[in-house]
């Protein structure tokens, strides 16, 4: 099993109990089977079970335990490519669609935790989206007039807005952004297994590792497993995260990136704890620093990402968790708890910035959700939107943008 995140993860500690789900133990059949079951798997596998079809969920480990633990829980609209720079690179009309399906997949994420019912951390936020530096002030005014323009809820503060909120010399202003949210993804994605295993016969196998994959003459799909049962399914969907090696598929582009996060111990009664918790800030510098701050009064803090897919230990790590903390300490002075849990994982970016979702061209019933970008949590959404779509064999508006075999990444 690849590792992709080392050191000591917060989310864990928020859920006390998690249920298990038995290795896969006989051969089945199954309308729909997920392999992978993070925020990807997961969310398709709760979709996809609720409108009636027979799905199944595998994992080689457990629910929840690759990349989707080591997630900050940021959800934003706006992408690590502006929405200018988006089009420029696929056109306006495609652009906006994009950037829509993006605050659509927020809004719809929270309609999925008031069916849950489940506390999952998930709280409406803005973002505060600040020039790193005076010289990115024209592009940032640039991208907020075309949010603007395309009906995005978004306000320009310059700096003397921005010190009028908080103790922050930010010559170059800030876009504020309204319509992101916060959200524990840890507890959601255990609450929506468990709510599509009670309530929508989702069929879960943890510790089921898939190690091959054919098609029969009549076009079904046999998954083996290292164990021995085998799975028959119509559909299969990769939801393997950045284990790209498993690919069938040469059509994925990447980079893989090592990055870093901290959470730092609760100050729960710092007086402007209040003001900071209703805002994520970020910047436009590229690695970009990232902060938020948890129900219980925790900073959570990301960035510094580099392109590696090695990890490093704890003490290797500790420079960076210190770079990151100055960072924290900088934008909110007044907060001066110290780091509690620290941890560095591989992130996948793709060349063109644009998750991997779609049917394998060359594969019929084949299809990937694969979620590469800072954006994770909310392709995830509109990756099983998408897939929801083409496996009713319904058009979908965004499938065309982001199907592995997009012309836009051609020249990339
Ligand atoms: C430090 C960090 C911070 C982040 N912060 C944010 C954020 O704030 N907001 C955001 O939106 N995104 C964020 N992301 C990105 C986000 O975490 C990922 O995009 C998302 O978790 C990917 O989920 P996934 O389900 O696709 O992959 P994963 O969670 O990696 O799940 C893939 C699963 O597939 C299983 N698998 C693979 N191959 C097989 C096989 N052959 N058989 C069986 N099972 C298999 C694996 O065991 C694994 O459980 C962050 C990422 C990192 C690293």
């Amino acid at each position: 099993m690849k590792i992709v995140h080392k050191g000591h993860l917060y989310w864990p500690s928020t859920l006390k109990h998690t249920n298990t789900y038995p290795p896969l133990g006989q051969a089945m059949e199954a309308d729909v089977a997920i392999i992978g079951s993070g925020i990807s798997g997961s969310i398709c596998a709760y979709m996809l079970a609720k409108t009636g079809l027979r799905t199944v969920l595998l994992d080689r480990g457990e629910i929840a335990a690759a990349s989707t633990m080591a997630n900050t829980g940021l959800l934003q609209f706006c992408n690590d490519i502006m929405l200018c720079d988006l089009i420029d690179q696929i056109g306006e009309r495609d652009a906006v669609s994009f950037y829509k399906g993006c605050r659509d997949a927020i809004r719809q994420i929270g309609q999925i935790t008031d069916e849950l019912g489940t506390e999952v951390g998930f709280q409406p936020k803005k973002s505060l989206y600040y020039a790193s530096t005076e010289q990115e002030a024209p592009k940032l005014r640039r991208e907020y007039e075309t949010l603007k323009r395309h009906g995005f809820d978004v306000e320009y503060w310059d700096a003397p807005a921005i010190a009028d909120h908080f103790p922050l010399r930010k010559p170059g202003g800030a876009i504020v952004t309204h319509g992101d949210a916060a959200l524990n993804p840890f507890r959601f994605v255990h609450a929506i297994v468990d709510a599509a295993a009670s309530r929508h016969q989702l069929v879960v196998h943890e510790q089921t590792d898939i190690s091959s994959h054919e098609t029969d003459g009549d076009g079904t799909h046999v998954l083996h497993t290292s164990a021995g049962p085998s799975i028959r399914a119509k559909h299969v969907i990769y939801a393997i995260g950045y284990e790209r090696e498993e690919l069938r598929s040469q059509l994925i582009r990447s980079t893989m990136n090592r990055t870093y996060a901290i959470v730092t111990e609760p100050q729960l009664h710092e007086p402007k704890l209040k003001a900071y918790a209703d805002y994520f800030f970020w910047e436009t510098a590229r690695p970009y620093f990232y902060m938020r701050i948890t129900e219980d009064g925790r900073v959570i803090a990301g960035g510094g990402d580099e392109e590696s897919n090695r990890l490093l230990k704890e003490e290797a790590a500790q420079k960076y968790s210190e770079q990151l903390h100055r960072i924290v300490r900088s934008l909110y002075p007044s907060f001066d708890a110290p780091v509690e849990y620290e941890w560095n994982a591989t992130f996948g970016a793709s060349r063109d910035n644009l998750p991997f979702i779609g049917a394998d061209p060359s594969w019929p019933g084949v299809y990937y959700c694969l979620v590469y970008g800072g954006n994770g949590t909310v392709y995830s959404m509109m990756g099983a939107d998408i897939l929801l779509a083409l496996i009713a064999q319904r058009e979908h508006p965004l499938s065309r943008i982001v199907a592995l075999d997009r012309p836009s990444l051609q020249p990339i």
